[in-house]
């Protein structure tokens, strides 16, 4: 208490570098800013984000900032410009937000925007909604001062070009050694592509101790026409809970909504469980209702408590997360289920 009350005081006096020494010579606990997101490419994202939570910013501003770094970075081909298509060739874009007092706004299916996650914002902030989709969800943001681009870029053209020669369906997962790991227990279906960073979901618990996230994707490569995963649905993809604690994912989305993936982990926190702990179980039930087919999925889940403790789980390993406080920048490699 004493600890929480200091740093309290000191985010008074508005002094981030007073905050800074007072973290270094260890007086208080780890209970600053801390900014986390889902796959160590998005440090960037994070670093981005931290430049509001070192100034006493707010958490929903900062998580704003760093995801737009993620959406604008083209060699990112799973998020914004540069996302891979859908197989008719189209990027189509799906963020969501969620602040400290619930509020929550989120775009589905949003084209030639870049950066549906500030679009999301407004339509928390400034619509009587809290979803919009496609051609409704582009004129709000044009209507907004949003510019029209085209986000698809002669990378991510040519991926899809040599995907229509087989059309086959595969929904990303991050294990290099697939076929090893299958192999081993014979799945009915093979479903995998090798991938290193997709989805990225954003949290945050800012100097005075409130939570937002925000989550955007391109979604599944050359998924079908409209399809929407986890990343826009509050609750799956995204939540937040001022009392509790916050969490996001990433991966197989149909898998994440079919549990309500997010909500789920923070009501585990609620009941007492770490954030790790509460990632783990989520990701259980859905490797519990998929058997031995979940070998050939993957779901990642990270969660921050009210606390500033964080963690991560995933079905299978690889998936990773970068974190941001004043102790400075730092990955993780989740535990994984296989
Ligand atoms: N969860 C995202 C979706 O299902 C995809 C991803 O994380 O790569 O759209």
């Amino acid at each position: 208490m004493l600890n929480r009350r200091r740093f309290l005081q000191s985010s008074f006096l508005g002094s981030s570098s007073l905050l800074v020494n007072k973290y270094k010579f260890g007086e208080l606990s780890s209970q600053g800013p801390i900014v986390l997101s889902t796959w160590s490419p998005n440090v960037k994202a994070n670093a981005a984000a931290w430049t509001v939570l070192e100034k006493n910013g707010r958490a929903l501003d900062a998580v704003e900032k760093g995801v737009r770094v993620t959406e604008a970075d083209p060699s990112d081909q799973s998020v914004g410009y540069g996302g891979l298509p859908d197989r008719d060739g189209k990027v189509t874009l799906d963020a969501c937000v969620m602040d400290e007092n619930g509020n929550c706004g989120a775009v589905f299916a949003l084209e030639n925007i870049m950066h549906p996650v500030s679009v999301a914002r407004l339509v928390m902030e400034k619509t009587p909604h809290v979803q919009l989709t496609g051609e409704g969800a582009l004129r709000f943001a044009l209507s907004q001062g949003f510019k029209k681009e085209n986000l698809l870029t002669t990378e991510s053209e040519k991926a899809w070009r040599e995907w229509l020669k087989t059309s086959h369906y595969d929904p990303m997962i991050t294990v290099d050694n697939i076929e090893e790991e299958i192999n081993k227990q014979k799945p009915k279906e093979v479903k995998g592509q090798i991938n290193n960073h997709d989805t990225i979901g954003m949290l945050a618990i800012d100097a005075a101790g409130n939570l937002s996230g925000a989550c955007s994707t391109s979604g599944m490569a050359y998924k079908m026409s409209g399809r929407v995963g986890d990343s826009p649905i509050i609750g799956a993809g995204l939540f937040v809970d001022n009392e509790v604690g916050a969490a996001t994912s990433t991966g197989v989305g149909e898998e994440v909504i079919k549990i309500c993936g997010s909500h789920t982990v923070v009501e585990l926190m609620r009941q007492g469980l770490s954030p790790e702990e509460a990632c783990k179980k989520a990701v259980e039930r859905i490797v519990k209702r998929n058997g031995i087919n979940a070998k050939t999925i993957q779901v990642g889940f990270i969660a921050l408590n009210k606390k500033g403790e964080y963690g991560g789980y995933s079905i299978m390993k690889k998936f990773d997360y970068g974190v941001r406080s004043f102790q400075g920048e730092k990955v993780y490699n989740a535990k994984s289920i296989y």
